[in-house]
């Protein structure tokens, strides 16, 4: 096979390392680039190195962020007393999408799961417990786990649950109005503000 071009050969491969992004999706993209506006893809560039470049992680709840601390974290309308703890950033985004929930976030930045060789600290578990035992004491009084409900989620409850407990903070889980094993992520706002109204102490 003749290779046509280096550059769009190479700009393929980059596409496919995308997540569920497969070789035939990443040559449809690679050829839509070629027909787009110079100025549209220098755009588009900018905006890959720029997010690069700004997105931290907050040192407080571990979510993505420009400034540190973040700007949920700084604001004073947020209740400290509930913190919501979620697996990925994305899951933030759906939350406040919601309009629900009025108080603050920890992310985990993944889920423990023993089988992939994921334990409690391979994720932000760490900084989730020094934040209750050491920056805030008496202050947070509820923590809700708002983790997916599949095998792994359940895993992660349940240790979560075991080291909290003893700081003498409720523990409460959100509702499983989310189908087994799907997505906070694609949960639409009035299932995700149903699942944390009626969330059930652990
Ligand atoms: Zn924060």
């Amino acid at each position: 096979m003749i290779n046509i071009s280096d550059a769009l050969e190479n700009l393929i491969d980059e596409f496919s390392k995308l997540p569920q992004i497969g070789r035939k999706t990443a040559q449809r993209l690679a050829m839509h680039v070629t027909r787009m506006p110079r100025e549209e893809v220098e755009k588009f560039s900018r905006a890959l190195i720029e997010t690069k470049d700004k997105i931290r992680f907050c040192s407080v709840c571990c979510n993505i962020t420009e400034e540190d601390v973040c700007r949920i974290c700084r604001s004073s309308s947020r209740s400290s007393n509930v913190i919501c703890v979620v697996e990925e950033p994305q899951d933030v985004f759906a939350i406040e999408k919601a309009n629900e929930f009025r108080g603050r976030y920890h992310v985990l930045h993944g889920i423990i799961s023993p089988l992939d060789g994921i334990g409690p600290n391979e994720i932000r578990v760490r900084e989730l417990l020094m934040r209750l035992q050491l920056e805030i004491p008496d202050q947070v009084e509820e923590i809700i786990l708002a983790l997916n409900p599949t095998v792994e989620g359940e895993t992660t409850i349940l240790y979560l649950t075991k080291i909290i407990r003893p700081l003498g903070i409720k523990v409460t889980r959100i509702a499983r109005g989310i189908p087994i094993g799907s997505d906070l992520e694609f949960a639409d706002e009035v299932t995700i503000a149903k699942a944390i109204e009626g969330r059930v102490a652990v």
